[in-house]
């Protein structure tokens, strides 16, 4: 059946659904009393639905918590969680989904380049039959070049390898159904990434493309060439154990290559022996080949090892340091 149905009968019951809106914030307090207008303007003229806006204040050393607290007092739609240090953009949304209280979750950046104007849009595909909708970005126009280049290197590699196809240019800007957030909220890993989760649960989904702004503070963005390396191995490592094969595969291809090389040495050496090897010489190259090999593998395993210890050690994802207008 389709949900406009469901949504007409609950609104006669003049029972309007609840959607929460997930914002993560490290280091905004420029953009948050922005966002919080822009957010408003339009959440004033979508009537059907009652919202909630989650802030999720990642450890900000800057003053954003207390322009959050501002908007608490006057608007009590307004929540805000403060953890207790950073954890990181993934965990952030991850506390804040746990907490939403409505039919769906919209998560959106702090920062004003996921454009406020496209929540109707989210909603209205929602509300026709999509349990997830997303963003595309028809470029990254915005982004520096080094970071267009690593992106789609990443997706490239990352299809090429993985389990499951893992959609090039989307973004955090999403809608999740409830059906959709429960099953998130089964999800336990540490090291975690939203859009990998999400892409891998698979339900009906609708992209929606238009491209990210530029930041209201026209500032910085937050996430350092470490952080997204960090992210890019995580995702690697959650989503796909082809590294490990591969580092079998090419264990087999070295050992080819070094056993043909030896037959060769050898049967030069008692035969015609034309290109005067000198046995330290091939014993030297067989060596070090087979060292490199090793290593390799022993830091791919590493990895892996190091992801177990982290989810067997079972500590919580996050820790809460106070929280408002949240039950
Ligand atoms: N963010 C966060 N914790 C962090 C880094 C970023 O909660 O450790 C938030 C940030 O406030 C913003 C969103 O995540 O709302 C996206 O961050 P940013 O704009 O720095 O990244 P980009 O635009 O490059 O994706
Ligand atoms: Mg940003």
């Amino acid at each position: 059946m389709r949900r406009d149905y469901l949504l007409h009968f609950s609104q006669m019951a003049k029972n309007k659904q609840l959607i929460s809106l997930v914002i993560p914030v490290f280091k905004e307090e420029k953009n948050i009393p922005l966002f919080y207008i822009e957010v408003k303007k339009i959440l004033k003229n979508i009537t059907s639905y009652n919202f909630e806006i989650i802030f999720i204040n990642d450890w900000s050393p800057d003053s954003s918590w207390y322009e959050i607290e501002k908007l608490c007092i006057l608007d009590t739609d307004v929540k805000w969680i403060n953890l207790s240090r950073n954890f990181g953009k993934e965990v952030a949304m991850t506390a804040g989904i746990e907490h939403a209280k409505g039919e769906a979750v919209i998560t959106l950046d702090g920062d004003g380049q996921h454009p406020v104007e496209q929540i109707p849009n989210f909603i209205q595909e929602w509300e026709a039959w999509y349990q997830i909708v997303y963003n595309v970005r028809p470029n990254i126009a915005w982004a520096n070049v080094l970071k267009k280049l690593s992106s789609q290197l990443f997706y490239k590699v990352f299809n090429a390898i993985s389990e499951f196809e893992f959609e090039d240019r989307t973004t955090d800007y999403r809608l999740l159904d409830r059906v959709v957030v429960n099953y998130f909220l089964k999800f336990s890993e540490r090291n975690r990434l939203y859009r990998g989760i999400i892409d891998w649960l698979g339900f009906d989904k609708k992209a929606l493309v238009f491209d990210a702004r530029e930041r209201l503070d026209n500032g910085d963005s937050s996430y350092s060439y470490k952080k997204l390396w960090t992210l890019a191995i995580n995702s690697l490592t959650s989503f796909s154990i082809f590294p490990l094969r591969l580092v079998w595969y090419f264990g087999f291809f070295m050992t080819l290559i070094s056993s043909i090389l030896f037959v060769f040495v050898i049967i030069d050496k008692f035969t015609i022996n034309r290109f005067y090897f000198s046995n330290i010489a091939a014993l030297l190259l067989i060596n070090s080949a087979l060292i490199w090999i090793v290593l390799m593998a022993l830091w791919l395993i590493a990895l892996y090892i190091a992801r177990i210890h982290e989810e067997v050690q079972g500590r919580p994802m996050y820790i809460i340091k106070d929280c408002k207008n949240i039950k």
